[in-house]
C-alpha cells in the first residue's frame, strides 16, 4: 500500500499472504492509511503474485532498547552502538547529518534508504531521491501474534516497531550491510534505532525532536566484494518471511 498526499508520500505499508486472506488486509491497509498524521489524497494498493518456493524465513532480530533523555543523548547512544559495528565516526556523523537536514535534494525525505560505502561515506544508492525501497517483508501469522504479545508484555508495542524490526531483520541478514539508522518522518514518533547482525534491533528513545518532520534510513554497506544491483535487488525483490522472533528485552 502507498498513500501520498499532494504527490508526496505519506505512508506505505507491505504484506505477503495467501489469496484466501487478501480482502480483510484490503480493509486493515487503507484504515493505516487513512490513520496516517496527514491525511492522504490518494491510496494506492498494488497485488503481486510471488512463488512459494522463492521466500526466504528468517528469524527477527533481538529487540532491545536504550531509554535516552535528550536528543544529544540518543544520538550519542546511536553513534557508540554504529562505531562498535566499525563504522567510523566521520561517515556516522555524515549519516546523521545528511537525516538531520532531509536526505533528498532540496533537503526533503525520502521515500526509501540511503545506501552508504562505509569506506568512503559515500552514497551509492542509484536515485538519490527515491532511495532503495526495502519490499517483499512479512511474519507469519504465528510469529506475528508472538512479536505483538512481546512487545505488549514490555509495554513497546506499536505497529511501527513490527514493520521497522521486518524491514530490519532483512536488511541486517544480508552480508554486505554492516548497520543501519532511522527513524521516522512521522512528527510525532520520535523513537529511532540502530540495528546490525551483532547489536540487534537497538530502540533509542527521543532520536529527534518531538514535532520535527524529518527522518529516513540509512543502510552502512561493506564495499567489498559488493555487487550493488545483488544488494538492490535482494532489498527489493526477494521475499522474505519471519518465522521466528528473537529475544525481546524489557528496557
Ligand atoms: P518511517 O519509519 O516509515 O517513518 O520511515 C522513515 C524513513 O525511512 C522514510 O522517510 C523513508 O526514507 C525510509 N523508509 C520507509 N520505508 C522504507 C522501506 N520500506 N525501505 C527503505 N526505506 C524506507
Amino acid at each position: 500500500m502507498r498513500a501520498s498526499s499532494n504527490n508526496i508520500h505519506v505512508t506505505g505499508s507491505e504484506r505477503i499472504l495467501d489469496e484466501a486472506n487478501l480482502a480483510n488486509v484490503f480493509n486493515e491497509l487503507v484504515c493505516r492509511a487513512l490513520s496516517s498524521h496527514i491525511k492522504p489524497d490518494s491510496i494506492s494498493i498494488n497485488v503481486e503474485k510471488i512463488e512459494h518456493d522463492a521466500i526466504c524465513y528468517a528469524e527477527s532480530l533481538d529487540i532491545k532498547t536504550v531509554k535516552s533523555p535528550t536528543t544529544e543523548s540518543a544520538e550519542k547512544d546511536a553513534k557508540k552502538l554504529l562505531e562498535a559495528n566499525g563504522i567510523k565516526t566521520e561517515i556516522i556523523n555524515q549519516a546523521f547529518n545528511l537525516l538531520r537536514i532531509g536526505p533528498a535534494a532540496g533537503g526533503s525525505n525520502m521515500r526509501g534508504a540511503i545506501i552508504m560505502d562505509i569506506d568512503t561515506g559515500k552514497r551509492i544508492e542509484p536515485d538519490t531521491k527515491r532511495g532503495v525501497r526495502v519490499s517483499r517483508i512479512d511474519y507469519t501469522d504465528a510469529a506475528r501474534k508472538s512479536i505483538e504479545k512481546a512487545l505488549l508484555m514490555h509495554d513497546i508495542f506499536h505497529h511501527r516497531v513490527i514493520d521497522a524490526v521486518a524491514i530490519a531483520t532483512k536488511v541486517c541478514r544480508r552480508e554486505e550491510t554492516i548497520a543501519e539508522l532511522c527513524w521516522s518522518d512521522n512528527p510525532d514518533y520520535t523513537t529511532g534505532y540502530v540495528a546490525s547482525e551483532k547489536s540487534g534491533y537497538v530502540r533509542i528513545t527521543n532520536m529527534k525532536e518531538k514535532g520535527s518532520s524529518r527522518g529516513g534510513r540509512v543502510f552502512f554497506v561493506n564495499p567489498e566484494g559488493l555487487s550493488l544491483n545483488d544488494y538492490i535487488n535482494y532489498l527489493e525483490r526477494q521475499p522474505v518471511i519471519i518465522n521466528k522472533i528473537g529475544t525481546v528485552y524489557g528496557s
